[in-house]
């Protein structure tokens, strides 16, 4: 029998159950991976909230971790068991001491990459690796507004964005956080609880605002974070942490300045085995080059799943979170 984090109905975090069950074993196309760490996400929440609905409850949680294929199914060659590998994709289920999961959504770890370093960044650093690569392909000399950059995406966007020679501007909650996003290479910090941010880019830019905003919060900062762009610059607007951005008029990107908007995810960037494997290959190199690096700013065990996600959500954590199963 194997530990696994489970919930039946959607709601706080005491929806969450630890339960005992046999692991399941991999079908066709399919690996088990015995985790080794667990990365815990925003997204998570947005499950267990029911903000993204589960496909079926009961269901398990996460899409993040990290460890050893344990077993593989029939028609799976690219894996054999005793594999260290990682993912952040797939169906619902990384909060488990066992994960089964399509074998194309498992990449192998390149030696030098620890488990809990992977299972911090796989999802969150992929992110970061489609919004500065991709979504707008940063050149080096531009501006750019990330929110939450003493998070985890953040943290890992402000050492990317200094490495690419992006000027990051991050928003932050305390000052304990600015000084982490600094040192994470953010070129400057706003903390929004005592400062405007308009105001505050306008000065720090001179006027000149930003050419992208990154923006994970959502609700609450949706027009502040259009007011923030050049004329023409593009919004991209990736998560939810106050609430989803909802009722827009597509008006307002006019009487902005010509504004762009676009509101991705991971699954529509890797959504190849060709396009995952593309987006690995350039997160593992910043990992392995030591020019980015994971911040786990938290452990837990994996039976203190809710107590994890409580302090996520409460704004009282920085950089990656994981769970130990
Ligand atoms: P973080 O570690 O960044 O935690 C969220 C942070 O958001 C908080 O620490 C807090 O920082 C800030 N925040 C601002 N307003 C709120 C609020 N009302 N409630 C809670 N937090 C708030 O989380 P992750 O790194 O896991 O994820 C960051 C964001 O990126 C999430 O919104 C997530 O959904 C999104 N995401 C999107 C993906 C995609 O592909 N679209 C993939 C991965 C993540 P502070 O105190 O400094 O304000």
């Amino acid at each position: 029998m194997a530990k696994r984090i489970q919930f039946s109905r959607t709601g706080s975090p005491e929806v969450l159950e630890l339960i005992e069950v046999e692991p399941s074993s991999p079908g066709t196309g399919e690996v088990r991976v015995r985790n080794r760490a667990v990365g815990l996400n925003f997204i998570d929440i947005y499950f267990r909230t029911g903000l993204y609905p589960a496909p079926s409850l009961p269901s398990g949680l996460g899409t993040e971790g990290a460890g050893i294929v344990d077993a593989v199914g029939e028609g799976v060659s690219h894996l054999q068991p005793g594999d260290r590998v990682a993912y952040a994709q797939g169906p619902l289920g990384a909060y488990a001491e066992y994960h089964t999961l399509p074998a194309d959504k498992v990449v192998v770890l390149p030696d030098g990459i620890e488990f809990e370093t992977a299972a911090g960044c796989m999802l969150k650093g992929l992110t970061v690796q489609y919004l500065l690569r991709q979504t707008y392909p940063l050149e080096g000399g531009e501006t750019i507004l990330f929110h939450a950059a003493a998070g985890g995406v953040g943290s890992i966007a402000c050492q990317w964005a200094r490495e690419l020679g992006v000027k990051l501007i991050g928003t932050v909650s305390s000052r304990e956080k600015a000084e982490l996003a600094e040192k994470n290479g953010a070129w400057a910090t706003i903390d929004y609880t005592k400062e405007d941010v308009v105001e505050r880019v306008r000065e720090l830019t001179h006027g000149e605002m930003c050419d992208v905003v990154y923006d994970s919060v959502g609700k609450d900062t949706w027009e502040t974070s259009l007011d923030c762009l050049k004329k023409r610059g593009l919004m991209v607007s990736f998560g939810n942490a106050s609430g989803p951005v909802e009722n827009v008029n597509i008006g307002i990107l006019n009487q902005k300045g010509s504004l762009y908007v676009t509101r991705p995810s991971l699954n529509g960037y890797a959504d190849t085995r060709e396009r995952l494997e593309m987006m690995c290959n350039d997160l593992f190199g910043v990992l392995e080059s030591g020019k980015v690096k994971i911040d786990i700013g938290q452990r837990y065990p994996l039976a203190e799943a809710a107590k994890a996600q409580e302090a996520l959500a409460g704004r009282k954590t920085t950089g990656s979170t994981i769970l130990i199963p």
